[in-house]
């Protein structure tokens, strides 16, 4: 198959691929983003979008990546549907390898691939998946009506979250392993108000059981103690692990979780080679942020692009 020459490849169609796309297509940069699944990314896990600015009533995660998308269409942004298999970032010309069988080169990439749920990884975890083990309160919360559920996490996500599922559950049992939330405060003082919610502090999920689908969760306390939680749905919802499984992790830098390293106009050790939104390292997630390093990489590459000589 041919080779297909762009100026700028964006890989990741979330927030951060999507802003980057939008600034790229306005720039008149001859541009590609590609994209395995549906543009939109881990928003599209999210119920509802509280703090993003300019949606003052709040907006749903479905809603907030549509209207997004519709922006960088607006503007003429060449999308593909596929995955990358493979690349090599490094020398003037980067070179990927879709599924589709195609090559596509280009100078200039940014890297936008985000970032998925972290597992506990916890016996009964794996094989309970899809059976009451869930990572998506918005995808599987329909599921667990007038049922008693427990969420796993102290977080914004879990807390978040378990404020979702008490539309359908009759109980939300949160188990957190210390005795205080990381979750903002406005996300705490709702949780806290919720009669449907509970909190299991200072404890750990240490096995997850059922044989067709999930009875109950085996619960150790940091005091030692050991109890079980009769429940059907377990939500683990304890942050997130980098999506870099198709890129060069021998050429990029990260840290010691997986994270691309960049400095603050979002360029990697390599030149021509930029990364925004979850994949970063970086202390914090946040739609807003994905979307602002995305215009920010789309400028450095920009400005990278310039200096190029011919
Ligand atoms: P997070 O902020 O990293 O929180 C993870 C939570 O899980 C923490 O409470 C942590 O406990 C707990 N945890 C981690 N590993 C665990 C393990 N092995 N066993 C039990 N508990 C474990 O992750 P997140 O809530 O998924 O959020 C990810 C990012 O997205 C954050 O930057 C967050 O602010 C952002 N986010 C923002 C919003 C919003 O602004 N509305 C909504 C969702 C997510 P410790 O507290 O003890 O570390």
């Amino acid at each position: 198959m041919n080779t297909i020459e762009y100026q700028l490849i964006i890989i990741g169609g979330g927030p951060a691929g999507l802003t980057a796309g939008l600034y790229a297509a306005r720039g008149r940069v001859k541009a590609l983003l590609i994209e395995k699944g549906a543009t939109g990314g881990q928003v599209l896990l999210t119920d509802w979008v509280d703090n993003y600015p300019g949606f003052a009533e709040g907006v749903t995660g479905f809603e907030l990546m549509d209207t997004m998308t519709a922006h960088a269409d607006r503007f003429g942004l060449e999308k593909k549907f596929a995955a990358v298999e493979s690349m090599d970032l490094q020398g003037d010309v980067k070179t990927l390898h879709l599924d589709s069988g195609e090559t596509l080169t280009a100078p200039a990439v940014i890297l936008c691939t985000g970032a998925k749920p972290r597992k506990i990884g916890v016996p009964g975890e794996e094989e309970l998946q899809g059976k009451g083990v869930s990572y998506c309160a918005t995808c599987d919360g329909p599921f667990y009506r007038n049922q008693e559920i427990a969420v796993v996490g102290g977080g914004n996500t879990a807390i978040q979250e378990a404020i979702h599922l008490t539309k359908f559950a009759k109980k939300v049992t949160v188990i957190h392993r210390r005795d205080s939330l990381r979750a903002t405060a406005i996300m705490q003082e709702k949780a806290f108000a919720e009669p449907k919610i509970n909190f299991i502090w200072n404890a750990q999920v240490s096995g997850i059981v059922g044989t067709d689908s999930v009875e109950a969760v085996n619960i150790r306390h940091n005091d030692g103690s050991e109890s079980v939680l009769p429940v059907t749905g377990i939500f683990v919802l304890i942050g997130v692990a980098p999506n870099n499984e198709m890129l060069p992790l021998n050429q990029l830098q990260t840290d010691a979780g997986g994270f691309i390293i960049t400095n603050s106009e979002m360029r990697t050790n390599l030149p021509g080679v930029f990364a925004a939104g979850d994949i970063r390292s970086k202390l914090f997630r946040q739609i807003i942020n994905a979307a602002g390093e995305g215009a920010n990489a789309e400028l450095a590459a920009e400005h990278y692009l310039s200096s190029l000589p011919g």
